[in-house]
């Protein structure tokens, strides 16, 4: 590790501040801290929001749930609101990586970094969730723009998440047995507006399928996705998979969702 200014914000509006002068915001460190040491990324400061108890915390809002940014992923994992109201939510935390990752990494931290197989892009997307920033408010159809990059300006800060609630929701990983992350990962959701499908770890950023949302929206069932082509054409491939076979993984993971979505009643 090399040298750098570390400082805990005291305010969302002091933390904006410093990251317009070059600061780059801490949140969990789970992503960050592995990257300086790697020097992937070298920020002369860091502004720790870790001590922003505003940014943290479930609540209720209307008829959906408020996640503040800093709500660390073992805290979504098992907060009772979540876990009654949406449980596919809670299971995608419960998932991350290993207890460490878990107790550090937060919500906020994740869904800007926007890692092309984290788990909670695909949860967020899919939920119809709204990123909410010290500035507006972004859908998360427009906010997720492919390989690490979102709507957010450079000095902008996540301050939370409103999830909708919907009928039923569900994720299904395959793990990179390794890492941990999703080799491939769906989110099925019945919304207010329609099915929502949203794959992550099979190409260069979450998205949505049509396709399967479609089938699923006739037919809420394993067996109404059978006839569905998932093309392997712009998915990825590596030495871990190729994308024919993350092709054949986004169905698997579609049919597992959509049967523990079922098991929810409604
Ligand atoms: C061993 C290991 C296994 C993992 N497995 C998984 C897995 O299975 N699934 C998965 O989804 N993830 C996994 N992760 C990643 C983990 O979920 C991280 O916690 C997450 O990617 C980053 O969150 P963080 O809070 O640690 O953010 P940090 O590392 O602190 O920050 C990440 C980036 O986001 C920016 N940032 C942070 N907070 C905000 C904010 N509020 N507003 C704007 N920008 C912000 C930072 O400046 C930085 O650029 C794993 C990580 C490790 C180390």
């Amino acid at each position: 590790m090399y040298q750098f200014e570390y400082a805990r914000a005291e305010s969302v509006d002091q933390a904006a501040a410093r990251v317009a002068d070059g600061a780059q915001l801490l949140a969990g460190g789970q992503t960050l801290l592995a990257s300086m040491k790697q020097r992937l990324t070298q920020p002369e400061t860091l502004i720790d929001l870790g001590a922003l108890s505003s940014l943290a915390g479930i609540c209720e809002d209307g008829d959906g749930l408020i996640i503040g940014a800093m709500t660390r992923h073992q805290e979504v994992a098992t907060n009772a609101l979540v876990t009654q109201k949406l449980p596919g939510l809670a299971h995608l935390a419960g998932g991350i990586g290993d207890k460490q990752v878990r107790a550090m990494g937060t919500i906020g931290g994740s869904v800007a970094n926007n890692d092309p197989a984290a788990c909670y892009p695909s949860g967020v997307l899919a939920l119809n969730a709204t990123i909410k920033t010290n500035r507006r408010e972004i859908a998360a159809d427009d906010f997720f723009q492919g390989l690490y990059a979102t709507a957010l300006e450079p000095d902008e800060i996540i301050t939370a998440i409103r999830f909708p609630m919907t009928k039923r929701s569900a994720y299904a990983k395959f793990k990179q047995p390794a890492s941990r992350y999703a080799l491939v990962g769906v989110f099925v959701a019945q919304t207010s507006s329609g099915v929502r499908v949203a794959i992550t770890g099979a190409g260069n950023g979450v998205f949505r399928h049509e396709g399967l949302e479609s089938a699923l929206n006739a037919d809420f069932s394993p067996a109404a996705i059978k006839s569905v082509v998932v093309d392997d054409s712009e998915l990825s491939g590596d030495l871990h998979a190729s994308a024919a076979y993350r092709a054949h993984l986004i169905k698997i993971q579609t049919q597992k969702a959509v049967t523990t979505a079922l098991g929810q009643g409604g």
